[in-house]
């Protein structure tokens, strides 16, 4: 009787099975078409923004290393009806594209400085968000260098865009040349300086401290009444919660030391092809976790978000929270530990 039982589901599932598999072979066209439809139909409505919207994505939350959970630093901003990118390492494209970011509203790359995992990004962002078809030039703000890097990129496309203006004809590729223009920006005091005003969106670059980079640069983006603070690359400086004071967010990098000695110890067991003592060097250049904490209370920001995580990490709640240990004593507001494809909606 069981046996039987068992036998009759068996029939039935494979009978299934088989009926689906000859749906899906000859209504395959049907599905195709109707998942092309609903890719294109979504790309387009992604690209819609409205005026009074102020959100951030993290298209990039990880360092130089390749982890699989966390791309190079990238950060996504909405405000104003356009879309604004805070620096963008290796994997920015494709983060943008899987966050449904909309990118052909690309008006400003604004660059922390010019470590490769911030920018290694940038000329493929620049390149894909006008051959999807942004209409408008888009300004590259960063420090000296940054000049170099876009005349870079200019020379390295140009091949690519004369041909591809010349097949495809298409009017917005036949203007003038979409990859950027750099605007460098050097700031030799502690000041904040205005370097993009239009729309009631007003961003603040200042000075951070980042050895070696002679300019490295924090940035301060208000809208809607609300502020943010992004940290870029730094060692514990006065500076962030001077120009953080009171702000609804803190957006910091962090480096956890327990864990960059606990690597290091590691390779020095097992050798690798990273010398040990370089962990230190990089250590010294970034905030310690409980650092970060301290600026956040000396600020009296709202909400720190923890970003650029060193080492990075698994984008899993075990893993931050050891990370991020220690921190809620010092810092009593909401930390937010960052993962790749968060959007945090200031303003709807
Ligand atoms: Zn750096
Ligand atoms: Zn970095």
């Amino acid at each position: 009787m069981k046996n039987s039982r068992i036998l009759y589901i068996f029939g039935a599932c494979a009978g299934l099975a088989v009926l689906a598999f000859i749906l899906l072979t000859t209504n395959a066209a049907i599905l195709v078409n109707w998942t092309i439809e609903r890719g294109v139909q979504g790309g387009v409505a992604s690209q819609d923004i409205s005026p009074t919207r102020f959100e951030l994505i993290f298209c990039g939350t990880g360092t130089p290393q390749f982890f699989p959970d966390r791309s190079q630093p990238c950060l996504g901003v909405i405000a104003a009806g356009k879309f604004f990118l805070f620096d963008a390492g290796q994997n920015a494209s494709r983060q943008l594209n899987a966050t449904a970011s909309p990118f052909t509203k690309l008006e400003t790359v604004f660059l922390t400085h010019l470590h490769s995992d911030h920018m290694s990004g940038v000329a493929d962002v620049l390149h894909s968000s006008w051959l999807m078809g942004r209409q408008h030039d888009v300004s590259v703000v960063g420090p000296p260098g940054t000049q170099q890097l876009l005349d870079g990129i200019h020379q390295g496309y140009s091949n690519d865009i004369e041909e591809r203006q010349r097949v495809l004809g298409v009017e917005y590729l036949e203007t003038t040349v979409k990859l950027g223009q750099a605007r460098e920006v050097i700031i030799d005091n502690e000041e904040a300086v205005v370097v993009y005003d239009a729309d009631g969106l007003v961003v603040e670059a200042f000075r951070v401290d980042h050895p070696d980079w002679p300019y490295a640069y924090g940035y301060r983006i208000t809208f809607g009444g609300k502020t943010v603070v992004v940290s870029g690359d730094t060692k514990y400086t006065p500076a962030i919660a001077n120009h953080a004071q009171g702000t609804d967010m803190l957006i910091h990098e962090a480096v956890n030391l327990d864990m960059m000695e606990q690597i290091a110890s590691a390779l020095r067991e097992f050798g690798g092809p990273v010398d040990p003592d370089r962990l230190a060097l990089i250590s010294a250049v970034h905030t310690p976790t409980l650092e970060v904490a301290r600026v956040a209370k000396e600020a009296n920001v709202e909400t720190l978000v923890l970003t650029h995580l060193i080492p990075p990490i698994p984008a899993n709640f075990v893993a931050e929270q050891h990370y991020s240990s220690g921190m809620d004593e010092i810092f009593q507001g909401e930390l937010v530990m960052a993962r790749d494809g968060l959007h945090i909606t200031l303003i709807e």
